[in-house]
């Protein structure tokens, strides 16, 4: 409970006089204001109307923003199951390692010799990405996801024309994330997007069928958006290559996978990590993210730089320097990226080595699939009888029978203190809920989640339309949207 202290504006708070700090009398003459600023400047000659601040005690302050601070949810006060952008496990000490003097003080146009500890932990980092995905040239200019694919759609036009060809179109199954086609259109191709097969997987004749010489790229994610591995897999990156494509892995869901197969090893050309989803970089609302991305040898002379190279000098000691790839389609972020969250990342792996890495998606897949045993038979899992890190549940039938939809069951969510899953997305499942509780979550959340679902899901449809009952701000005007779900939603629209 909050009494209505806690959400009173600092202005309604604040009493004449009061103060946080006593200050010594003043010793010098006061200058008025009129004298400092000419007076047709000053909003408002009239003294008693001019702008004033807050008069507030430390404690008003403090107990003002500390309460604001928790009216949000975030992966440190609650269960956060959000499917495929989930936040993941955002370890403390990384903030502590990506604080320290060293890493912070350090100015990008410093002297190449005094920079080398920050550069042999990127090129570390690089050589550890490059193996993580089997692709051998790694930059780690992009700052999101987003931007990698953009480089790297970027790098695979460059490559075409070096080689006189001009490719105009990028494919992708429609359960691919909203970045991939902006990405491709952005980068400058034609977008087309593949209805996948009754499974959830790649329609491999409906992707042959699309195929042709001019084929640039096909975008794919694996695991897929509906937490399914692409079986084909191997097929699909054979039959992109026969057409003089290539193939473009969308790597977000490496917590998947990692440790276990790499996109090099089944056919993918180039790739992009999601530093701040699977490399635990805290963030939130659009960022600090990191998206570095890595591609076949052949296509690393167009990539994004600098790229950290290493050689040894006269005494037999690695040197670090910063290099531009000779062909490099530019930069795309200033500097060696974003290297807050790359420091993250690289004190994550670090601390995990292979096995550990290996561990993490082993339990992100293990904790996914029992979090589904729970809850299909009331929110059935149209797709795959066994899901990979997140899976997603339809409220379809929930909706049929007693009108509840997935819109009411994730903001009720919120008043039991748990943030809602990712909903509606993908499109191509009704109602849909995609949930991902990752690796670091134990049985018990898991059951109490569970368990609030049935709860909800008994609870009255009327009351749960009017949900979240229990937050600051109630539903805002998304109810419409609630009641008018995207399910009439076809690829035609090409919304
Ligand atoms: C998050 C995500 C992206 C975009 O990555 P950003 O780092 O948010 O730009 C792309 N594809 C998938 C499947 C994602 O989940």
């Amino acid at each position: 409970m909050r009494n209505s202290l806690a959400t009173e504006l600092l202005f309604a708070l604040s009493r004449p006089g009061r103060r946080a700090a006593r200050f010594p009398d003043c010793d010098v003459p006061l200058q008025p204001l009129d004298e400092l600023v000419p007076s047709q400047h000053l909003a408002t000659a009239d003294r008693e109307k001019r702008p004033t601040l807050p008069e507030l005690t430390e404690a008003d302050v403090i107990r003002h923003f500390h309460n604001l601070s928790t009216l949000n949810m975030s992966v440190d006060t609650h269960f956060y199951p959000l499917g495929s952008c989930t936040m993941k496990y955002n370890p403390k000490r990384h903030e502590r390692l990506a604080g320290l003097p060293g890493l912070v003080d350090l100015h990008p146009y410093q002297r190449i010799n005094d920079q080398q500890g920050m550069l042999a932990l990127l090129y570390d980092l690089q050589k550890m990405l490059a193996e993580i995905s089997g692709l051998p040239a790694v930059s780690l200019q992009p700052a999101a996801g987003a931007q990698g694919e953009f480089a790297a759609l970027l790098v695979a036009s460059a490559w075409f024309r070096s080689r006189g060809e001009s490719r105009s179109r990028v494919l992708f199954p429609s359960s691919a994330h909203g970045t991939n086609p902006a990405s491709a259109a952005i980068a400058g191709f034609e977008c087309l997007q593949l209805k996948e097969g009754t499974d959830g997987l790649v329609d491999l004749a409906e992707l042959e069928q699309h195929l042709d010489e001019n084929t640039a790229v096909f975008m794919i994610t694996n695991p897929n958006t509906l937490g399914l591995f692409e079986q084909q897999i191997e097929e699909i990156t054979e039959k992109v290559h026969a057409v003089g494509g290539l193939v473009y892995i969308d790597g977000a869901n490496m917590n998947a996978i990692m440790g276990i197969t790499r996109p090099g090893d089944f056919g993918g050309d180039m790739m992009h990590f999601n530093v701040h989803k699977t490399f635990t970089g805290p963030h939130g609302a659009g960022g600090p993210g990191a998206g570095p991305i890595a591609v076949r040898e052949e296509l690393s002379e167009f990539l994004p730089g600098p790229i950290v190279t290493s050689n040894l000098d006269d005494d037999g000691n690695p040197h670090f320097q910063l290099e531009d790839p000779p062909r490099s389609i530019g930069r795309v972020r200033s500097h060696f990226g974003n290297v807050g969250i790359l420091v993250r990342g690289y004190c994550y792996l670090r601390t995990l080595g292979p096995d550990g890495v290996r561990d993490v998606a082993r339990h992100a897949v293990l904790n996914a699939n029992y979090l589904k045993s729970l809850i299909c038979d009331l929110l059935p899992v149209p797709h795959g009888q066994h899901c990979m890190h997140e899976f997603v549940a339809s409220a379809a039938r929930l909706k049929e029978e007693r009108d509840i939809s997935a819109m009411d069951i994730a903001k009720r969510l919120l008043d039991f203190g748990f943030h809602a899953p990712t909903v509606y997305f993908p499109l191509v499942v009704p109602e849909a809920m995609m949930i991902e509780p990752t690796e670091t979550e134990s049985k018990r959340t898991m059951d109490a989640f569970a368990e609030t679902i049935r709860t909800i899901a008994a609870e009255d449809p009327g009351f749960l339309h009017e949900a979240p009952h229990q937050t600051p701000v109630s539903r805002p005007d998304d109810v419409q949207a609630a009641r008018h779900p995207v399910l009439s939603w076809t690829p035609e629209d090409g919304s």
